[in-house]
């Protein structure tokens, strides 16, 4: 299979670490707030790489982080008055029940960032007793960029001259980045380590509960594309640091509203809930997060809704389908289950190539609701098609 490879700008043959195996690291979700679905859009990409996998024969380990501590987490809970627990158990809780309704397959582990904070520290120690770590005036460590190759996943090399300054994220240029954020003990969110109270940076957060449940060598990391810089980039050099390995990074394009990036920050972003309410289904979602190119923008529209309301129908209909003759399996019948399937798996082959896989399967589906077929016939369509779906997660009745 070829995968496309930010770290070498590439698409190159995939060729897992261990045989057989596959260790993926999927960074997961801020629970401050409700997912939206350019989030989701992020998650189906993966859930298809996943599914495609295993549909290759590979056992997929994966890890996705939820991410219960950060500074926007802590913020919205001092904002609003209530415990951190009460903010992010809801919207932990909340996620999951979005992503069962989107049929995106559980990963092995969901780690809370709260509940491996020493593993953190840990790490921001390590990183010190190697010497690629300092601390500053006020005793907050921060990760030394020039210690390491830095900068090869974005391109944004540190200047040889660097300070760090503080501990909020610049997302301009390369710069050391905070490991330990000291606090003093009679604040709220603050936990006693050997580095002192403090708590852990957001990148050294998904680099130790990789270490943790990965090990060393990870097969792929995987976000939105804007995660590269700096998230990914920090998290590769903390992970090198200590003599670890990432091979790919596969990232995937924002979802757009209207020509824009839907996000938080803009205001201009739709939750699965809202959605649904208009009464659209989980798997008409499904399908329009799902049908285009993850290396592509996708611009969302409720017309694309509609188009894929239809479409499900055909699919829905065809899987229901009675035989209307008598008889066995025609040539020309068999001959368009095995180019189905030729052409399914060479497009995902390169580098999960979903539009053309789709149009070849959207084309079966109406070439055999045409078709009078025979009972065999109908039975051997509906195998391809259930088979198919391992990857696609499309046939399901959610909630
Ligand atoms: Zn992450």
């Amino acid at each position: 299979m070829l995968l496309y490879n930010t770290l070498t700008r590439r698409k190159e043959r995939f060729t897992p670490l261990r045989e057989g195996e596959v260790r993926l690291y999927t960074c997961g979700p801020t629970v401050h707030d409700y997912a939206h679905i350019g989030n989701f859009r992020t998650f189906v990409a993966q859930d298809l790489l996943r599914r495609f996998l295993e549909y290759l024969g590979y056992r997929v380990l994966q890890v996705m982080n939820i991410t219960d501590v950060d500074e926007k987490t802590i913020e919205r809970a001092r904002r609003k008055r209530v415990a951190l627990e009460e903010i992010t158990r809801r919207y932990t809780q909340a996620f999951f029940r979005d992503i069962e309704l989107l049929n995106i397959k559980k990963a092995e582990h969901y780690p809370s960032a709260r509940e491996h904070i020493p593993a953190m520290a840990e790490l921001a120690e390590m990183l010190l007793e190697r010497g690629c770590a300092f601390r500053d005036e006020k005793g907050n460590v921060f990760f030394d960029v020039l210690s390491v190759d830095y900068g090869r996943l974005s391109g944004k090399r540190p200047k040889r001259r660097l300070r760090a300054k503080t501990v909020r994220e610049d997302y301009d240029e390369a710069k050391h980045f905070a490991l330990w954020i000291r606090c003093s003990a009679d604040e709220s969110f603050c936990w006693e380590s050997r580095l002192g109270w403090g708590r852990p940076g957001w990148h050294v957060e998904c680099a130790a509960l990789s270490l943790r449940y990965l090990g060393e060598r990870v097969d792929i990391v995987s976000g939105g594309e804007d995660l590269i810089f700096p998230h990914h980039e920090n998290s590769l050099a903390l992970c090198e640091a200590v003599g670890g390995e990432v091979r790919y990074f596969v990232h995937v394009k924002h979802l757009l509203w209207h020509g824009r990036k839907m996000s938080k920050t803009l205001r201009n972003y739709h939750t699965l809930e809202e959605i649904l309410k208009r009464g659209y289904s989980p798997r008409e979602v499904r399908l329009v997060l799902l049908q285009e190119h993850y290396r592509r923008h996708l611009d969302f529209t409720f017309e694309k809704l509609e188009v894929a309301r239809a479409k499900l129908e055909a699919l829905d209909e065809l899987l229901g389908k009675a035989p209307e003759r008598k008889g066995g399996m025609r040539v020309r019948i068999r001959t368009a289950i095995e180019s189905l399937r030729r052409e399914f798996e060479s497009a995902m082959r390169d580098d999960l190539d979903v539009e053309r896989a789709l149009a070849a399967y959207w084309g079966f589906v109406e070439e055999m609701l045409e078709a009078k077929l025979s009972g065999e016939e109908v039975e051997e369509v509906r195998r391809t098609l259930l088979d198919l779906d391992r990857v696609l997660g499309l046939v399901y009745s959610p909630g």
